[in-house]
């Protein structure tokens, strides 16, 4: 049986699915107006390993991410960060239209960063979620939400027209974090400077009124014109999507506060009881001693890797070479030495034994077997990975040891078969991009665009062909 951490419980917990066969996981997304880095795409591995291991154990698994494409989420924390989990922000900075600078067009911006972002997290082998719902296509929810809340008696509309959620409204406030609202100080940590339109510091916007001067991302409801909080966006499409009952929540670490608190705050309070049973967190990625960020310098991409020759799945394995509570330091070298025993895990693997013997087919199936109970070990995957670099060492013929090792591979993630770890090194980045850019164009019926990227994609020397199991590339030149 699966057991994680809960933060919540401040204990490693046995996972039970609410709805028996089913686990669901809402997973917080990127906030899509720059690249993700890899300490953000950390982050996102671990709904991919959640939903590997559960669906080793025979769950359905549903995980829903949201993408923040609504650029508010500075606003109301005057902390900082977004849904991947990364850098403190200034209060009141617009990062979505700040990108778009002006007179840009800011959801094109978004558009265009979210398929970075799905790009890059093909490359590192996170399966896409089931569901992707975009901020900025959930505002009718969120507008639900908020009424709700305003006739519960959970909101009230601030002096300058913004709906605030009253955050004594709700006694549990501070189970995830232990951030009790008697301790939390105007001015301290929680919010840069108190807004004058709220009546206690520790409030949150739930909908902010919109200035005259904002001419992008806003929109007319029932309270006025205006933008949503960012924590209200993840309590309207848990909901719209999930439903009033959700096993796992996942997000970077510093999500646990104020987001994962103000969000839980409004879910519950909306629907009368708890919705999420457990709070699962990610650490933070450090590279070369230092987290990684924007401020520090240290920020890596997953176009420099493979500028560097390296397979982006080298850094997925130096991911798993840690525990995910871990704070991973990275480094050039670290994901050198991951790519190497990539290449030799590879090189094996291409020399599996397809028509295995009983015996050796029993032996690949307990590694199998101890492979899974390591990933339910609160995803000891570097549990994992030691256990097969003990198979690596072992006398056992190349022919096992690489059955063993693609045997493995749906709980790895890591392109050992052929034809992925082909597509890896072959398929270049902006390639990769463009077949990204045209997945989302065809998700959203945009078919002009999406034969205008099949164009450029030829252009680039590859021939896309639609399948079944989604879009393929074959060089255009044998
Ligand atoms: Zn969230």
């Amino acid at each position: 049986m699966l057991r994680l951490y809960d933060t919540r419980a401040r204990a490693v917990v046995p996972i039970t699915a609410g709805q028996p066969g089913h686990l669901k996981v809402y997973a917080c997304g990127p906030t899509v107006y720059r690249d993700a880095h890899l300490g953000n795409l950390r982050t996102f591995l671990l709904p991919d390993l959640i939903r590997r291991i559960a669906s080793h154990s025979r769950l359905q698994v549903t995980v829903v991410q949201n993408i923040t494409d609504v650029g508010h989420m500075l606003d109301d924390t005057g902390l900082g960060g977004d849904g991947a989990g990364s850098d403190a922000g200034q209060l009141g900075e617009d990062r979505m239209l700040q990108a778009a600078g002006e007179g840009g067009d800011a959801l094109r911006i978004a558009r265009h960063y979210e398929a970075q972002f799905r790009a890059d997290c093909d490359l590192l082998g996170i399966n896409a979620p089931t569901a992707s719902p975009r901020a900025s296509e959930s505002i009718s929810a969120m507008v639900d939400v908020v009424q709700r809340l305003l006739q519960a008696g959970h909101a009230y509309v601030g002096a300058d027209g913004s709906v605030f959620f009253d955050a004594r409204s709700f006694p549990g406030y501070g189970a995830i974090s232990g951030n009790r609202l008697e301790d939390l100080r105007p001015g301290h940590r929680f919010d840069g400077a108190t807004d004058p339109s709220k009546r206690f510091h520790a409030d949150w916007a739930l909908w902010k009124a919109a200035p005259a001067t904002r001419t992008q991302l806003v929109w007319d409801t029932p309270f006025g014109r205006g933008f949503p909080g960012w924590h209200i966006e993840c309590t309207a499409m848990l909901l719209d999507h999930l439903g009033e009952q959700v096993d796992i929540h996942t997000g970077g670490i510093d999500l646990r506060f104020p987001h994962h608190e103000d969000e839980r705050a409004q879910t519950e309070s909306v629907v009368g009881h708890e919705v999420v049973r457990h709070w699962v967190h990610a650490e933070h990625l450090l590279f070369e001693g230092r987290k990684m960020s924007k401020s520090a310098g240290n920020v890596v991409l997953m176009s420099d890797v493979v500028a560097r020759g390296l397979s982006p799945r080298a850094v997925r394995l130096a991911f798993l070479e840690q525990h995910y509570r871990s704070q991973v330091d990275l480094s050039w070298d670290s994901i050198a030495a991951a790519d190497r025993l990539l290449k030799r895990w590879r090189a094996l693997a291409s020399k599996a034994d397809a028509t295995m013997q009983s015996t050796t087919a029993a032996y690949a199936a307990d590694i199998v077997s101890a492979i899974a109970d390591a990933f339910c070990d609160d995803l000891d995957t570097a549990a994992a990975i030691r256990l097969l670099r003990t198979v690596e060492r072992s006398d056992a013929s190349d022919a096992l040891k690489g059955a063993v090792l693609l045997a493995c591979e749906p709980l790895l993630g890591l392109g050992l078969d052929r034809a992925e770890a082909a597509a890896d090194v072959q398929v270049p980045a902006d390639v990769a991009s463009l077949l990204a850019q045209r997945a989302v164009a065809r998700a959203a019926k945009q078919w002009s665009e999406s034969d205008r990227l099949r164009e450029e994609i030829l252009g680039s020397g590859w021939v896309v062909t639609d399948t079944a199991d989604g879009q393929q590339v074959s060089p255009s030149q044998p």
